[in-house]
């Protein structure tokens, strides 16, 4: 699942090589997938996008937000999207392809589940649109409105304080685009268990904590994301998580406690018995 830094990175690259090409054809639902989700009927897609241009393309939380004339399109975490210039040999399944004028193309797949939503620009209705809203409508964690005070907001309010830090930070989408993927390494860096409360976190760990989130996400982005996330070229991101399957059963390069792992709040948690301790 792609979160906030990949979300970023797949931007950049989307304004680099498709901003300003014009769409000439579109294939929606070409290989069936029953966890794809669609903005009402995908055979209206073409209907839709056909002869509209990249206009511009930003991350929204860990999805990615295409602009093309009076439509968007959403592609959400669990999107696999890929570049073919032209020439270049398509994949024979996908459940988005998006090709232009000059024949290269966008090809997207879907993983498990994920949204592909185009719809007019001036909003759409839907139960998933809250989902799209709160990612656009909230400071994007990477960015420099996601600061010092905005972070203090959040976790010094009064509902924060009983969640534990799994739960506040990355679950509700409190911070859109911050997810159990990037969490792991986020608390190892701050040294918080994924249980520990909020109200036992004193002022200085709050504090610490909103540096960490920022420069493990920065660290994440320069290296093109993780390594377990492809970016538009279908090349894997350059980030080693410190936290992660791979290094479960391992020493702690900071303590030398072994790293573990539990099932936690619909997913897994990893962290050092040693350094991260459950306050
Ligand atoms: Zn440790």
């Amino acid at each position: 699942m792609i979160e906030a830094p990949e979300a970023c990175c797949l931007s950049e690259q989307l304004n680099r090589t498709v901003k300003g090409k014009k769409i000439t054809d579109v294939f929606a639902q070409y290989t069936p997938h029953k966890f794809a989700w669609f903005y009402g009927n995908p055979e209206e897609y073409p209907e839709r996008l056909a002869g509209k241009t990249i206009d511009e393309v930003n991350p929204r939380g860990g999805m990615v937000e295409i602009k093309a004339g009076e439509m968007m399109l959403i592609l959400t975490d669990g999107v696999n999207l890929r570049y073919f210039a032209p020439g270049e040999k398509l994949p024979t399944k996908h459940q988005l392809l998006i090709g232009f004028e000059d024949e290269s193309c966008l090809v997207a797949s879907v993983r498990m589940y994920g949204g592909l939503w185009c719809f007019p620009n001036e909003g759409f209705n839907a139960p998933i649109s809250a989902y799209y809203e709160a990612a656009k409508n909230k400071p994007q964690v990477m960015s420099d409105e996601f600061d010092k005070e905005y972070f203090g907001k959040l976790i010094d309010a009064d509902e924060a304080q009983k969640k534990t830090a799994k739960a506040f930070l990355a679950t509700e989408q409190t911070i859109p685009g911050l997810g159990n993927g990037v969490l792991q390494d986020i608390l190892y860096n701050a040294r918080i268990h994924p249980r520990t409360r909020i109200n036992a976190l004193s002022a200085e760990q709050r504090e610490n904590l909103f540096y960490q989130i920022k420069s493990t996400l920065r660290e994440i982005y320069l290296q093109g994301g993780r390594n377990t996330e492809t970016d538009l070229f279908g090349r894997n991101g350059g980030y080693v998580s410190h936290l992660s399957k791979k290094t479960v059963g391992t020493a702690c390069p900071r303590c030398g406690e072994t790293i573990k792992k539990e099932n936690y709040l619909g997913g897994s948690i990893y962290y050092c018995s040693g350094c991260q301790a459950n306050q």
